[in-house]
């Protein structure tokens, strides 16, 4: 600038021109913007934005006395303002507060305004932005993730074929996890024939839905959900193919709002097909599987199969369960083996998986089952439950 035109300059402007207000970038700030004008000089602010209101804010310009001034002239006029009121601030105001800024000079305020009221537009766009993303709804895959990720830890319990006792393996394992003081989840995956619900007593208990999703019906300390109850009908079931049992299976366990969970027991689909590849898929980390036989030669094909389709898929085998092991006769309480038996054992042996132990046929397990009532809470005294206990104990402490 030249001397002349210096010396138009009021005391206000050479004031803010020396030592302007707001000089340099802030440490912390949540707005920015920088304009070059059409004179070439540019300006640059920083903003620091809380509940809607200006309450710092810092400039820098590459420009003449005149820029810095009006610079800082702008920037402390904006200070403590809302970002509304930032807005809709006149250049004419800061000429006025300038109070002698040469008519030339006149574009300077247009430019410095114009940097912050663009940072606030910034501003207001990337907060508007971050509103729509946190109520757009999370997809299927988000919102499993997200509930998967409030489980610490998941066991799945397997059979070769149905008929076996998995269920009640799954049931007693819950229950005695919920004994224990943990928070348990128990998912029913078997969509053709859902039998937890009937042994926890939780037949024709309507399912209820809160703005997060269908709420696990809650009994003895244990979150239950049975994705055949989900099924408007049964026949449903029956025609999806698979690609399409993967995708039903997948929706319906990612419906399911269980909230925080030392464990989720899942009583997996029998057999070594579709459904209980769709079980594992869905839930892709499980800490192991459960694997319930029976003691006859026969089941130790299905054993066999069950522990490859767990290696095949990654899923540690926890343990082989080998059930109706023995008769207990409900008078003596002796056991007496009924069935030539030991195939569970040795299939474990053979194949080097941990073998959890037998549990004897005991009509008071089946009278448990059949009445709603959790075996091991219910009869907690009896020398069943006392092997189930001992079965259990190292699935009880996987931290
Ligand atoms: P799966 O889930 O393998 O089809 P379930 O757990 O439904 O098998 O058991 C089938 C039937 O056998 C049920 O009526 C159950 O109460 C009964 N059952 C299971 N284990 C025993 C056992 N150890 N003693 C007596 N009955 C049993």
């Amino acid at each position: 600038m030249d001397y002349e035109a210096a010396q138009q300059l009021s005391e206000t402007v050479k004031e803010h021109a020396e030592r302007p207000r707001n000089y340099g970038p802030l440490k912390k700030y949540n707005a920015h913007h920088r304009w070059t004008g059409p004179c070439g000089d540019t300006m640059e602010y920083w903003l620091q934005i809380e509940a809607g209101r200006v309450v710092d804010l810092g400039f820098i310009t590459d420009g003449c006395e005149t820029s810095i001034a009006s610079g800082s002239m702008t920037g402390t006029m904006a200070a403590g303002r809302s970002v509304e009121q930032v807005m809709q601030m006149d250049p004419l105001e800061i000429y006025e507060a300038l109070d002698g800024l040469p008519d030339e000079f006149q574009h300077c305020i247009l430019l410095a305004l114009t940097t912050v009221q663009d940072a606030c537009e910034v501003y207001l766009t990337e907060q508007e932005e971050l509103k729509a993303r946190q109520t757009e709804p999370l997809s299927e895959e988000q919102r499993l993730k997200q509930r998967m990720g409030q489980i610490r830890h998941k066991i799945a319990v397997f059979s070769g074929k149905g008929g076996v006792g998995k269920s009640t393996v799954a049931v007693n394992l819950a229950s005695s996890l919920a004994l224990e003081g943990y928070k348990v989840g128990l998912l029913d995956s078997d969509i053709h024939g859902p039998s937890v619900p009937t042994m926890l007593g939780l037949e024709g208990v309507p399912l209820e839905m809160d703005e997060d999703g269908v709420l696990p019906l809650e009994v003895d300390g244990i979150k239950v959900m049975s994705l055949g109850l989900m099924l408007e009908s049964q026949d449903d079931a029956v025609i999806w193919r698979g690609p399409r049992k993967l995708a039903v299976i997948k929706q319906f366990v990612s419906e399911v709002a269980w909230g925080e969970l030392d464990y989720l027991i899942i009583d997996s689909p029998p057999g070594t097909g579709d459904e209980p590849l769709a079980v594992c898929q869905t839930l892709n980390d499980l800490d192991g599987a459960v694997i319930v036989t029976t003691p006859q030669k026969v089941a130790a094909v299905d054993v066999r199969k069950s522990i490859s389709f767990c290696r095949q898929l990654n899923v540690p085998v926890l343990g082989v369960v080998e059930n109706m092991s023995g008769y207990v006769c409900p008078k003596c309480g002796d056991v007496t083996q009924i069935l030539a038996g030991g195939a569970g054992q040795r299939i474990a042996e053979d194949m080097q998986v941990p073998f959890l132990g037998a549990v004897p046929i005991d009509p008071q397990v089946a009278l448990a089952g059949d009445s709603g009532q959790s075996f091991v809470r219910y009869f907690a005294d009896s020398p069943t439950a006392a092997i189930l206990r001992d079965l259990f104990a190292p699935l009880l402490r996987l931290g």
